[in-house]
């Protein structure tokens, strides 16, 4: 089974992925680790990642892409997996499509948390963080004991500028932007799954997980259903 995982900022898509990844044995391939790995490993592609990265920009589609090419080539093709932070545009995701038919492979769901744009700018803009020791706090969802300080240091809580409503509300559009061409895509190849990600985390993983296995997968003559089963 492969999948890809999709959910706006403050969604909990890697939250989901690392649960689901466990309860059904599948790898979680998140791209933020496969940055990182290619970064230390200091190879050509490598270094271009690290210079968009240390400039603080995007990593363009191409260099993403021959990025997740290279690991999918070493990776074993009958083990399961979930793609987490990848394909974030349309591009990547016909590109990953082309990659997995080159070995008779495909996508199987597309798994979408969804949140309303309301839920997410409070979940998100809720954070705080103590300037002492950085403990983080929700106003809502993990509120200290006193307003304002810190539980264990008893130091000012305050909201990062990453956190601020503004930027908050900047990234959230430019992401369900981003993604609406993307769920077409998968919507009209019949892989996309949408969840109800305003749940109780627990309850989310169960709803995936459920929904797996019910939704029946469309036969595909790339993959034989002997293939999906095993992988199951
Ligand atoms: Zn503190």
């Amino acid at each position: 089974m492969y999948l890809v995982f999709l959910g706006a900022p403050g969604a909990g898509k890697g939250t989901q992925a690392v649960a689901v990844s466990k309860q059904l044995g599948l790898t979680h391939l998140a791209s933020g680790d496969l940055f990182r790995q290619a970064q230390t490993r200091g190879d050509e592609l490598g270094r271009q990642v690290k210079s968009y990265i240390e400039k603080g920009l995007l990593v363009p589609d191409e260099i993403t892409i021959k990025m997740i090419q290279e690991h999918l080539e070493r990776f074993n093709p009958e083990q399961s997996f979930i793609l987490d932070g990848f394909p974030r545009t349309l591009e990547q995701a016909r590109a990953l499509d082309k990659m997995l038919s080159q070995r008779q492979k495909a996508i199987d769901r597309a798994v979408y948390i969804e949140v309303s744009p309301d839920e997410l700018t409070t979940r998100l803009t809720g954070r705080l963080t103590c300037r002492r020791c950085q403990a983080p706090y929700h106003r809502v969802n993990s509120p200290p004991r006193v307003q304002g300080r810190c539980d264990k240091c008893g130091g000012e809580l305050y909201t990062r500028p990453d956190d601020a409503a503004e930027t908050i509300k900047k990234r959230i559009e430019v992401y369900l932007e981003q993604t609406a061409p993307l769920m077409d895509y998968y919507r009209k190849a019949g892989k996309l799954l949408s969840v109800n990600g305003s749940q109780d985390i627990e309850k989310v993983t169960g709803d995936i997980v459920a929904a797996l296995a019910v939704s029946p997968g469309r036969p595909r003559p790339t993959q034989p259903t002997e293939a999906r089963v095993k992988s199951r």
